[in-house]
């Protein structure tokens, strides 16, 4: 089982394998082949497994107001797209069709309302832009190269 917060539901769709440390990406490329490979996703509140390397991190933004009030707009802008009711401690199968979903939505901007504010919004509207060229999660069903041309990746949430 893959444990993420609510809003990295989103930021996985346009993980490119950059990211805040070598540790913090190697960990990330970690997750990213276990969920393209179909492992489970169970919602957690707060730090997730994508977090993990951060929190020995003085300054470690992940118990931040602001964050929370990312993971809130996404667990329920999530649960509206999957017509589900979604908690921490729902478990999310992850597979093709959940990224390809996750994935149009996120391009219409359906299920945005937690990135309103984030530093790296730019970033990831370059990335949706391009089709989620270079995306690591699901990227069997993407077909992507390890990294897109013309995007250029740099740490993000
Ligand atoms: S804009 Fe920020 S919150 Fe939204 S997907 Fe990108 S990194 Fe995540």
């Amino acid at each position: 089982m893959v444990r993420l917060r609510p809003h990295h539901l989103l930021c996985m769709l346009t993980f490119v394998g950059e990211g805040y440390s070598p540790a913090f990406v190697a960990n990330y490329r970690r997750l990213a082949g276990r969920l393209s490979a179909g492992e489970p996703i169970e919602i957690v509140s707060g730090p997730d497994d994508i977090c993990a390397p951060l929190l020995s991190d003085e300054d470690a933004h992940c118990f931040g107001a602001s964050v929370m009030g990312r993971d809130a707009a996404a667990l329920a802008d999530v649960a509206r797209l999957l017509g589900r009711r979604l908690e921490v401690g729902s478990v999310i199968a992850s597979d093709p069709a959940l990224f390809r979903r996750l994935r149009r939505a996120f391009s219409l901007g359906t299920t945005r309302r937690a990135c309103t504010g984030c530093e790296w919004e730019s970033l990831c509207d370059r990335i949706a832009g391009a089709g989620y060229q270079g995306a690591l999660v699901g990227r069997r069903e993407l077909n992507p190269p390890e990294t897109a041309p013309g995007i250029s990746a740099r740490p993000r949430a």
